[in-house]
């Protein structure tokens, strides 16, 4: 609205300029004009029976005996001079006060450019920038709403939504629970990764009990002007205690309620403990209140102990990624309205789609929607599911980059030494995919099946370690000992697993509960060490691996340099074939 206003008021102002200078422009009789010596000349010469000075505009009009009119300019202080000359030649010789200019028209004209340029921002980017002048310190909570979302619009998440049944049926009749003498929660902390459903439970919560949803954002509280996210936090809070019965969402809410020796000298600390102290001074408010709110996070370890006491944030509710069960129930909840084929299956898609969030699953059937739509099918078929979820594993085809023959070789050796180290090592999980398609950042992909086992063995994370080596010691047998760069996601990857084996998991030879403490070089050092020797040990096996199946793997190679993409079975078949197997004396393949 303000950029309208200021765009208008600028053409408005220009429009003025414009016509005033074309007024004037025709009210001016155009006359002669002569030199200044020539001016003073014929007043000498008694050639001039009036002089009119205008200091304004430095013009001076001389009137001549024969009554012709001409008109000379004068440079700045000179005009007394030619007055005193005139006087003396028997002249008349009036004046025009100097007109005082107005400094309006220049300062308008100065500051229309900024007019224009403040006016051109707000008008395109105000909706898009936290704090448009019109939003500053105003409540980012949407009107209140009561939304019309149930707990039905959630799969997969049962545990989550029995209990916050309990909300809703504080929220229906409160009174139910105050004679009781029963305190119910107000704050309750959703806790799990993004995608996994938190704000659409908080919405399902107001939905269910009837009453408004007020939403808002840790993040957006931490960059903005001193005092802002405090009063925005007032302002939601009043409106929904004059709501009666609400519920509060606040999305992210470890942004602002990080716990405050944890970056003490960072930008926004301020701005964040003043947001913190009024969310806490809001919530040790209401006691008999009907307002519940629901914080999300993915770090509840970072919170501020001070928002987790009781009468807080004092419940926690765990929202974690779906299991198989669970990510079944979401592609049932996505599939209903829309038409699937008879071969397609949700409970082997579910077993495939391990470690895929609710946000996930529901972006995955739309994009097989959209892809059925495309090549103007009328139901859904595995195939589209299939491309949808190596999109939603591997990242979207980028079927127009431009690949040379030679990294396409490169590419090719490197990703079968991936797939084949993790088809034939015992513990590793199995390749569903490999691909020389570029794909996402990646110039190829293999895709490996994942599981939702939650505990990792020693013998698992040191085949994921061998298996993250292949792509290099493939290439090394492709370049004769020579390799590339294309291996260092694979080793940041590695490095990162290898760490917490050593510090964490009490997987290396430096023994159990193993940490590194900050300062004591030493320590890093001997963690260091540790990593390397997992490290190369890794790289060693991948070799031995690769090496004594290199027919295997040239097979592999030729495959994907023809077809592109090897799935899973062919493999399989190919591994069949071969014979292949990894070699008993590897470091991976023993245990102890
Ligand atoms: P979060 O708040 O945990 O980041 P959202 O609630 O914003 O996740 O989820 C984004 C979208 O993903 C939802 O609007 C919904 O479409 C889908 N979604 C996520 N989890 C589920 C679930 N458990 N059941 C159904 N849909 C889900």
């Amino acid at each position: 609205m303000v950029g309208i206003f200021l765009t208008t008021l600028s053409l408005l102002v220009v429009l003025f300029f414009v016509m005033q200078n074309l007024q004037s422009r025709g009210q001016k009789k155009v006359l002669p004009t002569v030199t200044l010596t020539g001016a003073i000349g014929a007043i000498e010469q008694g050639k001039v029976t009036q002089l009119h000075l205008d200091d304004g505009s430095r013009q001076a009009t001389l009137v001549l005996t024969n009554g012709v009119k001409v008109v000379t300019a004068y440079p700045l202080g000179s005009g007394p001079e030619l007055s005193q000359k005139a006087i003396e030649s028997n002249v008349k010789v009036t004046a025009s006060p100097e007109r005082r200019r107005s400094i309006w028209p220049g300062l308008i004209l100065s500051l229309l450019p900024v007019a224009l340029l403040i006016g051109f921002l707000l008008f395109f980017m105000g909706p898009k920038m936290g704090m448009g002048i019109g939003r500053l310190g105003k409540s980012k909570g949407r009107p209140a709403e009561v939304p019309k979302t149930r707990f039905t619009d959630v799969a997969g998440a049962d545990e989550a939504v029995a209990e916050l049944t309990e909300v809703v049926d504080f929220l229906h009749s409160p009174e139910r629970f105050i004679t009781a003498g029963a305190t119910v929660p107000h704050g309750f902390l959703l806790v799990g990764p993004p995608g996994t459903g938190k704000t659409l439970l908080a919405r399902a919560v107001a939905g269910e009990a009837g009453v408004p949803f007020f939403a808002l954002s840790g993040s957006d509280f931490v960059e903005t002007f001193v005092g802002v996210g405090a009063s925005r936090v007032r302002q939601v809070f009043s409106a929904a205690r004059r709501q009666g019965r609400a519920i509060i969402f606040i999305d992210e809410i470890d942004a602002v309620g990080k716990a405050r020796t944890s970056n003490p000298n960072g930008s926004g600390g301020e701005e964040r403990e003043n947001t913190l102290n009024q969310l806490l001074v809001e919530m040790d408010g209401f006691t008999q209140s009907g307002v519940i709110v629901l914080g999300a996070t993915n770090r509840a370890d970072v919170l501020d102990p001070a928002l987790t006491r009781p009468g807080r944030f004092d419940r926690r509710i765990s929202v974690p990624a779906p299991d198989r069960v669970g990510r079944t129930q979401i592609l049932e909840l996505y599939a209903q309205n829309r038409r699937f084929a008879h071969d397609v299956d949700f409970v082997s898609l579910a077993r495939r789609t391990a470690g895929l969030t609710g946000a996930d699953l529901a972006c995955l059937v739309n994009e097989a929607a959209l892809d059925a739509a495309r090549s103007g099918s009328a139901v859904i078929t595995s195939a589209h599911l299939n491309a949808a979820l190596a999109t939603a594993v591997m990242g979207r085809e980028r079927r127009t980059a431009v690949v040379t023959e030679r990294d396409r070789n490169i590419t090719a050796w490197h990703e079968a030494g991936h797939a084949v180290a993790a088809f034939l090592l015992p513990h590793a999980e199995s390749p569903v995919s490999v691909t020389i398609i570029p794909r996402g950042e990646a110039g190829g992909v293999t895709w490996m099946g994942g599981n939702d086992n939650a505990f990792v063995t020693r013998s698992e994370a040191q085949a994921r370690l061998v298996v993250a080596m292949g792509g290099r010691a493939a290439e090394e047998m492709h370049l004769d000992g020579d390799f590339t760069q294309g291996a260092a996601s694979d080793f940041a990857s590695a490095t990162a697993l290898a760490t917490s084996m050593v510090t964490e998991y009490g997987m290396s030879e430096l023994g159990v509960a193993w940490r590194t403490r900050t300062g004591q070089r030493s320590e890093a050092d001997q963690v260091g060490a540790a990593v390397d020797v997992l490290l190369k040990r890794a790289l060693d096996d991948a070799r031995e691996l690769l090496v004594t199946n290199a027919d295997l793997l040239q097979a592999v190679v030729d495959e994907l340099l023809t077809e592109e993409t090897v799935d899973g079975e062919m493999l399989a078949a190919l591994a069949r074939l071969f014979e292949a197997r990894a070699p008993r004396k590897l470091a991976v393949t023993r245990t102890g």
